[in-house]
């Protein structure tokens, strides 16, 4: 099992950094793909990427973190700071919380999707209320077909999986596709189920993004990346497969996307 997205250098975790990689790997995580949001969480991320030989870094500048604009020069050289660090992002638009001007947002989804299409690296992509203009930057950035991604933590609509399916992007499915149905929520937790059930299985990830989002039975802890069996099993559930053959499959596709194809 490979946690492909959370944030162990956060502070909600970083303290405990120790105990939670080794709650992981007694868990059977095999790799944490760990996420840099913004700067200042460069000396946190290269901390956890020395320390621990299984955790990778992903870094970028989060669509709700950016308060302006970021060079395609200075993000690639931020990217190719640590030798772990195998991916760009998380990147991408979050019109929910609109606290950091969309125009902002578009300029830096752009020169991110830019830098990894140049340093050949897969794009991890946060999506919020934005959905039309994601597809937009990404088929545009995808000129020559050479770029390649993720859209973590899926919570979004059929159309923008049938995008993303276009595009080869895979999705990453969290703890959301745990939660229980409701009044509230019956048709959305519906759609988001059949969305993943449909998708093709070689384009499909597991994550926790913790310390959000913690899967049931666990709702309402910080979640960590020893969380993630639940998620890997309801994934298996709704692609009719064994545990074993879904955590298989998602740990290929792993390597597939950020270690092209190697198993390292
Ligand atoms: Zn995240």
């Amino acid at each position: 099992m490979i946690d492909s997205h959370c944030h162990i250098g956060f502070d909600e975790l970083k303290d405990n950094v120790a105990d939670i990689v080794e709650r992981a790997s007694k868990a059977g995580i095999e790799k944490i793909l760990t996420v840099g949001c913004g700067e200042e969480h460069l000396s946190d991320l290269y901390h956890v990427l020395d320390k621990f030989d299984n955790v990778y870094g992903a870094f970028g500048i989060h669509p709700t973190e950016a308060q302006e604009v970021i060079s395609a020069q200075k993000l690639s050289q931020l990217i190719q700071s640590h030798p772990k660090i195998i991916a760009v992002g998380e990147t991408g638009l979050d019109y929910y919380y609109n606290e950091t001007p969309q125009e902002i947002q578009l300029k830096n989804f752009m020169t991110h999707i830019e830098v990894a299409s140049e340093l050949n690296l897969p794009l991890i992509v946060h999506t919020r209320d934005a959905e039309k203009d994601t597809i937009e930057c990404l088929r545009a950035g995808n000129r020559n077909d050479k770029l390649k991604g993720v859209l973590h933590c899926f919570t979004g609509s059929q159309k923008l999986a049938n995008a993303a399916q276009e595009l080869g992007f895979y999705l990453s499915a969290s703890g959301i596709i745990t939660f229980k149905k409701n009044l509230n929520n019956e048709k959305y937790q519906t759609d988001l189920q059949d969305t993943f059930a449909s998708y093709p299985t070689e384009l499909l990830l597991v994550e926790t993004d913790s310390p959000y989002l913690a899967p049931v039975p666990m709702r309402g802890k910080t979640n960590e990346p020893a969380y993630l069996p639940y998620t890997l099993a309801k994934l298996a559930e709704l692609k009719v497969k064994t545990v074993d053959e879904m955590d298989a499959i998602t740990t290929q596709n792993f390597y597939n996307l950020f270690f092209k194809g190697q198993n390292q």
